[in-house]
């Protein structure tokens, strides 16, 4: 059948119960209702779907059980694969499911929700729910993988900060699920992807939090070592309210930084500090002033300040891959790798990332959440990203031969939210029991994989 044809079967099979918005093949719209971050990406839905509330996610599940079609779900649309979108099925567009609100130490977020909305209506209260670092993210399927950000190492993961949800399930009931009522599907929606149906309210735990500290260091790709061992030494005794991240690239512009420098490769330091601010300052100037910087600066600021600092630097798209890993060490092995892929960088977009991992998202039992690696020390991203098409093949080589040099210190796991399609990593991200667990959990509210997470649990 072809996509036309589906998309007129879906649209009778949604018949006039379902009010929200539809548009197939050759409608206005329907390009920009199948574009995602990921400029490379380029799938073909047989319509698109944009629900406003449970009910609506509910009969577009039904409707796409019932024409036998794929289905896929769209909260942020940045997954790098594209896998919100699919071709020739059915997708659930989130975006009008994205209103946010406080109710004393929880924040309910609609599953269609950017990062910013959440940010937005949480900054009024004067709270935070942690989450990830550029604010044109989905919190969907941030959420439902993980969620690592600037406060992860004080808050926990965004998906440890899930307290409850209102779920849409593969036969198109609407379940809540709670510590008191299916904590089981509570316990998979903390990491187990997109696999158990269509998350159309997040009930999430905040902080108060107003102002942090932003902290940042620039080193020359020729000092390196020097950087990345400081940086090593230091994020191994700073207290939990320090998160942050180096990153390898070219040199964006950045205050303070000799013009001369710009465009050439080096070494940052990202941080923040989201305690007490006054006992912040010590330490965040030692991370980013000790080891002989180029430039480093420490700097007050409010939280939505700095979740949004990072949007322009990657923007919709552009042509994107990703390769990504848990690295046991970051030791001599590792920091050569890092200087032979600094040196070589393809372009001014691209970059190698490492997290240091731990503090209170470490603490947490390995089988209390989906999300099982709570022991892993650091987060390898190796970001590809190009504006032009004829260098995509160079950008590919480069991320695939950086994540092979990392072997020696690299587990073949890796973070969901950080991997392309890769099916066949599987039962690294999960290993067992979680997996089994998911698997349990699968077979009750999913038999028939209705639902695809980007790391899918097979019944
Ligand atoms: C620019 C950029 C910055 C990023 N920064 C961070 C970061 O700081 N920290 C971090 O941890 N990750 C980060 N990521 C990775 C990010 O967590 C993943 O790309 C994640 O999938 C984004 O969620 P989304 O809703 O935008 O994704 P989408 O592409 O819309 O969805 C991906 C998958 O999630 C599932 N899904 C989404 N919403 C729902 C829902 N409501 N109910 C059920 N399933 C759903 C579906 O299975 C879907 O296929 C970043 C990615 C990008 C591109």
């Amino acid at each position: 059948m072809n996509n036309d044809r589906i998309g007129a079967r879906l649209r009778s099979a949604l018949g006039h119960a379902f009010g929200g918005h539809t548009v197939i093949p050759g409608e206005a719209g329907y390009d920009d209702a199948r574009r995602v971050w990921n400029g490379t990406v380029d799938k073909h839905p047989a319509l698109v779907a944009f629900c406003r509330n449970s009910s609506e996610v509910s009969a577009a599940v039904l409707a796409a059980r019932e024409v036998g079609v794929p289905l896929s779900v769209r909260g942020g649309g940045h997954q790098v694969a594209g896998l919100s979108v699919c071709d020739n099925g059915l997708t659930i567009d989130l975006s009008a499911i994205c209103e946010v609100s406080v109710d004393g130490g929880v924040s309910h977020a609609g599953g269609g929700s950017l990062l910013r909305h959440v940010d937005t209506a949480n900054a009024r209260a004067g709270v935070v729910v942690p989450a990830g670092v550029v604010s044109h993210t989905g919190l969907g399927g941030l959420a439902l993988g993980g969620g690592f950000g600037w406060t992860f190492r004080n808050f926990g993961l965004t998906c440890d900060n899930i307290v409850g949800a209102e779920v849409v399930t593969a036969d198109g009931s609407v379940v809540q699920a709670g510590e008191h009522h299916d904590a089981d599907l509570l316990w998979a929606l903390r990491g187990g992807g997109g696999n158990f149906g269509v998350v159309t309210r997040f009930d999430l735990g905040n902080h108060p939090l107003r102002d942090v500290l932003f902290g940042q260091a620039v080193f020359a790709i020729d000092d390196l070592a020097r950087g990345v061992e400081h940086y090593v030494e230091t994020m191994n005794t700073v207290p939990d309210a320090m998160s942050s991240i180096c990153i390898t690239r070219l040199a964006p512009p950045i205050p303070g930084l000799p013009p001369e420098i710009v465009g050439r490769p080096v070494v940052m330091i990202d941080a923040v500090w989201s305690g007490d601010l006054e006992a912040g300052e010590a330490p965040m100037r030692w991370l980013v002033g000790a080891g002989g910087p180029l430039t480093s600066r420490v700097t007050r600021m409010p939280y939505t300040a700095v979740q949004t600092m990072q949007d322009d630097l990657h923007p919709h798209g552009r042509g994107n891959y990703n390769k990504s890993r848990y690295l046991t060490t970051v030791d001599e092995t590792a920091i050569k790798a890092l200087s032979e892929a600094g040196n070589s960088v393809p372009g001014p977009h691209s970059q190698i990332e490492i997290l240091r991992l731990g503090g209170a998202a470490g603490r947490v039992e390995r089988n209390a959440t989906a999300f099982a690696h709570r022991d892993a020390a650091y987060i390898l991203n190796i970001v590809g990203a190009w504006t032009d098409n004829t260098r995509r093949d160079a950008h590919v080589a480069w991320v695939r031969d950086t994540y092979q040099a990392f072997d020696p210190v690299g587990s073949d796991a890796g973070y969901i939210n950080f991997l392309d399609a890769e099916p066949d990593r599987a039962h690294s991200v999960y290993p067992e029991p979680t997996y089994s667990r998911l698997r349990e959990i699968k077979r009750r509210l999913d038999p028939d994989s209705v639902f695809r997470g980007n790391v899918p649990v097979t019944v």
